[in-house]
């Protein structure tokens, strides 16, 4: 555990990049700074030593005066290194957390589009950021005392025996032990325990976010917690871990500890009671008391060094947790680019015995599907819910790349395509399109940033969007999400028809939503559907079987494989799974026309 923990700590220092010596700067100035802390006292002592040894003819002891002084300049020249320290270690801190957050959001954008499907881009951020500024503390001021007072504890020592080792013995005795007891807490078959017992924090949590997201299940179907076992067990778990880590792992050494760090002086009142009587005989009593008034001061500065390493060693493990989150992120997937990209030569769409299998999955989603789509032409894709049609739309404009065979598109296979030419060629408007929190215009004209009030406002007509703006309160330039203003799954789909109609690119692929589009918008959609498709090349996944039946070639995904391919006549006489699925669309469809006369 402490190997890995050094290994974090070399981790982020590698991201201090050029401020890397500003760091070791602060850190050996805040060293310098807590040892000049300790001089004033040792004026104090010093100008003790020469009261006692002059009383009680005061005026004798001359040089009382500078001792004062020097333990002032000592007391000021320390402040001032320290805060020279600090200033060093904040600036290589905010440095380091600039450069950790730099790090993170250009691997993000190496990874493919596909991978913030399944990890929320609001989480990822969260994550970064949480990490990048819970370094900051560790580097700015936990790594800067740590060092420091390491540094004054060993000056202390020194210092200790230089004076009357044998006292200096009995005040170090009390540190030892309460070292030694931390020690028994946390390390053997108690680091294990300490191990379980976060682990258990950490399910708990996570159960605990499961529970909130289940909320409105549990409301509907008026449950309690309780029928949320996971979280119960793990709030039992955490319950039982916690006691039993704090009962039987802490409650001895930290009370043994705690005694001690506080009770610094219980081995040094007797050292001292022995040793009076031969200080006495042999003449050197006042020197004798003022030692022992030195290490009564200092012995209480011990426990506060202690205190402060723990507190400061606790940073070490937040900064910890904080790296492994930061590794979360930096081990996202890349996508390749090509080191000389090559240009498409037009748009025709191949899919070359293509397979891919998700992350984790056991099964592929598409297992070696082959077919092309002509320039110019609408390729529909069908099938059953799984089939791998969305899979399979996706790997076009490289939001996943094939695990094997090749996409191409113009004759290029796809990885060999500049992302930024390929992203130009292609629109795709998916099942789930979202919008941004921003003006109905700037969302269209995220498609392409140089269009023009008009061209988008002309983008919105085509996809049928009159509607949608004349009710909204500020027309185009309403900002969604804002106060009320929320639109309909059917009325988002169009705004992301527009965008797709502005960006105007040669190759649309279409995940037609179904879900949410009732009669007034499905007639919407599908007049914006022909406006926008008119004259390119076209992949477009179709739930409503109407949609397709106009396709120039129909593919049938079932599990991954081509099932059936051909139009929609062709389909039908084959009398396979195509034709099945078109008699229980007229099916449905008759019967909703039927309800729909009988409510009328
Ligand atoms: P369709 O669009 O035809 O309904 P998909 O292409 O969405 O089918 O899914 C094909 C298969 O891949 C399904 O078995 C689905 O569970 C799986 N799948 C889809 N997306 C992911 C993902 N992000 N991670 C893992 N598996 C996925
Ligand atoms: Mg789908």
């Amino acid at each position: 555990m402490k190997e890995k923990k050094k290994s974090d700590l070399a981790v982020l220092l590698d991201y201090t990049g050029s401020y890397r010596g500003l760091t070791y700067l602060g850190l050996g100035l805040s060293a310098v700074a807590m040892v000049l802390g300790m001089a004033p006292y040792i004026c104090v002592w010093l100008a003790a030593r020469d009261l006692i040894a002059v009383a009680p003819e005061w005026t004798k002891a001359v040089s009382v005066g500078r001792y004062g002084w020097l333990a002032f300049a000592f007391a000021f020249g320390g402040i001032a290194v320290y805060f020279c320290a600090l200033m060093c270690t904040h600036l290589a801190a905010f440095r380091t957390a600039s450069n950790l957050r730099k790090a993170g959001m250009a691997h993000l954008m190496k990874a493919p589009l596909g991978f913030f499907d399944s990890n929320a881009s609001g989480l990822l951020r969260n994550r970064l950021d949480g990490a990048a500024s819970e370094t900051e503390t560790l580097l700015a001021h936990n790594l800067a005392d740590i060092v420091g007072t390491v540094a004054m504890l060993v000056a202390m020592i020194v210092l200790m025996f230089v004076f009357d080792w044998r006292m200096g013995g009995a005040c170090l005795l009390a540190a030892v032990i309460s070292i030694a007891s931390l020690c028994v807490m946390m390390t053997g078959k108690n680091a294990g325990l300490m191990a379980e017992y976060q682990a258990a924090q950490d399910v708990m949590s996570k159960a605990g976010t499961e529970y909130v997201r289940g909320i409105p299940v549990v409301k509907v179907f008026q449950q309690t917690v309780d029928s949320f076992r996971a979280f119960r067990q793990a709030i039992d778990d955490y319950s039982d871990k916690a006691e039993h880590y704090q009962a039987d792992v802490c409650r001895t050494p930290q009370s043994v500890n705690l005694t001690f760090t506080e009770g610094a002086f219980v081995f040094l009142v007797p050292a001292a009671l022995l040793l009076a009587p031969g200080a006495l005989n042999g003449g050197g009593f006042a020197k004798f008391v003022t030692n022992f008034a030195f290490y009564a001061v200092f012995s209480a500065i011990i426990s506060t060094a202690l205190a402060k390493i723990m507190f400061a060693a606790s940073g070490t493990m937040l900064a910890s947790t904080a790296m492994g989150r930061f590794g979360a992120v930096m081990a996202a997937p890349t996508l390749e680019v090509a080191k000389h990209p090559l240009t498409p030569n037009g748009n025709r769409i191949e899919f070359r015995d293509v397979s891919f299998t998700y992350e984790g999955a056991e099964l592929p989603a598409l297992d070696h599907v082959s077919f092309t789509v002509e320039p110019g032409s609408t390729v529909a894709l069908v099938g059953p819910s799984g089939g791998g049609k969305t899979t399979a739309a996706s790997l076009i404009p490289r939001f996943w790349d094939a695990t094997s065979g090749a996409v191409l598109v113009g004759g290029v296979d796809v990885r060999k395509v500049d992302p930024h030419a390929l992203m130009d060629r292609i629109a795709f408007v998916f099942q789930n399109s979202r919008l941004f929190k921003a003006s109905i215009l700037e969302n269209v004209r995220a498609a392409r940033p140089d269009a023009t009030r008009e061209q988008v406002l002309r983008a919105l007509e085509a996809a049928q969007c009159g509607d949608i703006l004349e009710k909204l309160p500020n027309g185009v330039d309403t900002v969604i999400g804002t106060s009320g203003t929320y639109l309909s799954g059917g009325e988002q789909q169009r705004v992301a028809l527009a965008r797709a109609i502005l960006k105007d690119a040669p190759i649309i692929v279409l995940d037609e939503a179904t879900a949410f589009a009732d009669p007034e918008n499905e007639a919407l959609i599908q007049k914006a559907f022909k406006r926008l498709t008119v004259g390119r090349t076209v992949v477009m996944i179709a739930h409503r079987l109407s949609t397709v039946v106009g396709a120039d070639d129909i593919i049938v995904l079932d599990a991954g494989r081509v099932a059936e391919r051909g139009t929609h006549d062709e389909l039908v006489k084959a009398d396979g799974l195509y034709a099945r699925m078109w008699a229980d669309y007229n099916q449905a469809v008759r019967w909703k026309i039927s309800s729909e006369g009988e409510v009328a």
